[in-house]
């Protein structure tokens, strides 16, 4: 009998966790790849789709393209995760494995912020992208806030990224005299881990006249009166908001039982969680690093070298080292990175790479080497 490999979620880190079980073991394994979309988009693309640089269509990798020898990719939606048994329900029936790695994510909770669906936007999901590059074209001018909702949340410099670019963006258009942009954090500085990369962020932000408000979460937004209020009590102006929706583990996960304070403990060196044979991966664990695809990829080789040592005997892997490096576009066409460390140190460290039209390039190559590896394109 070979061995039964159930992955819930084909993102970030069930497309490298599959990818790399196909590489260790082919034919000789049997793995489930469940996912209820039907293609895959980088996080970052979300940020070209809103500013009107792609369109949604063109950054979607469709899951039809994804094909691996001892894998099947399925379309259908988890309703129900047995962790003791693991075996698990989706809308077309049961799937049981020898082991089973939960990689569903991190979903938005626009309730969990008043107003906000009815008086703002959010551009962490490609519809929310979608519908700001259609709104953004009508803006005229007058008060931006970019907010954000609550943390943890995916990828800590994007909503950076997304005011340096919305400057670029209404420079480009002549209306940027016409505008105040305002970035609410509750995080105490851009990127906590590097003060490097956090210093070069506050220096853009104040080259280009953007003001920056550390430490304030966005409450909620009163639509009547074009006001965010925060959790200090301050109520912030605005003429368009754009949010990053405060975060939460998928539904079906919490009801499974295997989330405690939100999101999946799993032990930080193995990602193995308290039931024997069951892993959690990514957005969607509790493991100390960011929520970033990186970070999600990175814990997937762990998982996928622990499992071929399980199925093939032989020794498993060196212990999860939370490393990962994340590109910050900086607008005027310049991209910088950090490279970060969670997990060997005591406390993270990060080391920032100045902007460089070289790192636009190694960008590029981060989005286009995953591409060709998992979608063969
Ligand atoms: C604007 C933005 C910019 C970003 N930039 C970067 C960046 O530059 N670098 C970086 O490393 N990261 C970046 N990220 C973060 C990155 O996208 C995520 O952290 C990463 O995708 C997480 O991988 P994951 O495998 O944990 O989850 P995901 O990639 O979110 O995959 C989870 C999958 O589970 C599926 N799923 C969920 N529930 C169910 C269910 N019930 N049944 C079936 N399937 C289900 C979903 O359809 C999804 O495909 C960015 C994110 C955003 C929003």
């Amino acid at each position: 009998m070979k061995a039964r490999v159930l992955i819930l979620g084909a993102g970030f880190g069930g497309l490298e966790l599959a990818t790399s079980l196909s590489e260790g073991l082919g034919e000789e394994v049997d793995v489930t790849l469940i996912d209820k979309g039907d293609s895959f988009v980088f996080g970052y693309s979300k940020l070209d789709v809103m500013f009107g640089r792609e369109t949604a269509e063109a950054v979607r990798l469709p899951y039809a393209e994804f094909s691996k020898p001892g894998v099947r990719l399925l379309r259908e939606t988890v309703l129900a995760i047995d962790p003791e048994a693991r075996s698990v329900t989706t809308d077309a029936g049961v799937h049981e494995g020898d082991f089973l790695v939960v990689a569903l994510g991190a979903d938005y909770d626009m309730e969990a912020t008043p107003g906000l669906a009815e008086g703002g936007n959010e551009f962490y999901s490609v519809a929310g992208a979608e519908r700001l590059a259609e709104l953004l074209p009508e803006f005229s001018g007058g008060r931006v806030v970019i907010g954000v909702c609550g943390a943890p949340f995916k990828c800590p410099p994007a909503p950076s990224e997304a005011a340096l670019l919305l400057h670029d963006y209404l420079s480009d258009r002549g209306l940027r005299d016409d505008c105040e942009i305002s970035f609410l954090m509750p995080l105490p500085s851009p990127v906590p881990p590097s003060p490097e990369t956090s210093r070069a962020l506050l220096e853009a932000f104040s080259d280009r006249d953007i003001a920056f408000y550390p430490g304030v979460r966005t409450h909620s937004l009163d639509p009547a009166r074009n006001v965010v209020l925060t959790d200090n009590g301050d109520e912030v102006p605005y003429d368009l908001f754009l949010g990053v929706p405060k975060h939460r583990a998928p539904d079906v996960v919490i009801e499974s039982g295997m989330a405690a304070d939100g999101y999946v403990p799993v032990a930080s060196e193995t990602l193995e969680t308290r039931f024997p044979g069951v892993y959690a991966v990514g957005d969607v664990a509790a493991v100390g690093v960011p929520k970033a695809g990186v970070f999600a990829e990175g814990a997937a080789r762990v998982v996928a070298e622990s499992l071929i040592a399980r199925i093939r005997g032989g020794e498993g892997p060196s212990a999860y080292g939370g490393l990962g490096s994340c590109y910050i576009e900086f607008g005027s066409g310049q991209v910088g990175r950090v490279d970060v460390d969670f997990l060997s140190g005591p406390k993270p460290t990060g080391t920032f790479n100045e902007p460089s039209g070289a790192l636009v390039a190694e960008k590029e190559h981060f989005g286009s080497s995953r591409r060709a590896r998992w979608f063969g394109r």
